[in-house]
């Protein structure tokens, strides 16, 4: 049965895209079956992962309004397979933006996503589910169908802050909606060793949540960054670069978490 994950942090541009897709390039190159579900209608996981956003026909939108299955839906991308390390993607685009609206009336909303992904379970070992930055609608959805929240985070002076209402909004999805749910972990993004107040900040977090916060630590790393306007994930983009190193490792660290769960 696949494992679902959800990256979430309500803050934006904390690096959850860049984790999501990198993440997914990097079990998909330790032989994971991985299905990456972009639950944003900015659609940067989908772009990021060499898929036009623009021209999809089928989006994650149509999946919540029951239009389509994800079978149906989903899409691969020529890169990804040309580098070797392809995974599926269920994309979304501006449609996305409309769903919130739409869904406010209809039933079992929050179970839509849950529902989609039982019927392809057992074809991955993974489902990434990029969200939002925020604690809408859309966040719940994913939250509401996930094992796990994976929460990027950037060791900076309100990180923790931050970090207060993503875990009660957990807390909650828990005792009512979902009780499978758990924060997996926090993983430290954009990491550089040279400030003081990033390593003190990171001290804080392995001390408030001990074994909460992953091992691996992603370093800041322009290769990361660059890779987007190439249409792949970093990963792909540049194997070798200390960033694309880190998430694979990364990648191997959430293979044996998930034997414990
Ligand atoms: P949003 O909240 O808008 O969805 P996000 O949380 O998904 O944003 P990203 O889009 O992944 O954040 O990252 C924000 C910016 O930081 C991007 O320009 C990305 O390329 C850059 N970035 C992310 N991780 C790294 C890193 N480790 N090193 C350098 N740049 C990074
Ligand atoms: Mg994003």
């Amino acid at each position: 049965m696949a494992k679902i994950f959800c990256v979430a942090n309500q803050k934006g541009g904390v690096g959850k895209t860049t984790t999501t897709v990198n993440l997914a390039a990097g079990l998909a190159k330790i032989g994971q079956r991985v299905l990456m579900i972009d639950l944003d209608p900015q659609g940067n996981a989908t772009m990021g992962s060499g898929v036009d956003k623009r021209t999809l026909e089928l989006t994650i939108y149509d999946v919540l309004l029951e239009n389509a299955s994800i079978a149906e839906a989903r899409v691969k991308s020529d890169k990804l397979i040309a580098a070797g390390c392809s995974f599926d993607i269920l994309g979304a685009n501006r449609d996305l933006a409309g769903a919130e609206v739409e869904l406010v009336d209809v039933e079992r909303r929050e179970k839509r996503i849950k529902t989609a992904i039982e019927a392809v379970d057992s074809e991955y070992d993974f489902v990434l589910i990029d969200c939002p930055p925020s604690l809408s609608m859309l966040t719940l959805n994913g939250l509401c169908c996930a094992n796990g929240v994976i929460v990027p985070m950037q060791c900076e002076y309100f990180a923790l802050e931050g970090l207060t209402d993503l875990v009660n909004t957990i807390k909650q999805v828990h005792a009512n909606l979902n009780p499978d749910l758990q924060i997996i972990g926090l993983l430290r993004v954009m990491f550089d060793p040279r400030i003081t107040l990033q390593q003190q900040v990171s001290e804080q977090l392995k001390n408030h949540f001990g074994n909460k916060v992953f091992n691996t630590v992603i370093p800041r790393n322009v290769r990361l960054a660059e890779a987007p306007s190439y249409g792949v994930p970093g990963v792909v983009f540049d194997p070798s670069a200390r960033g694309s190193v880190a998430f694979v490792e990364f990648a191997a660290e959430m293979v044996e978490r998930i034997k414990t769960m």
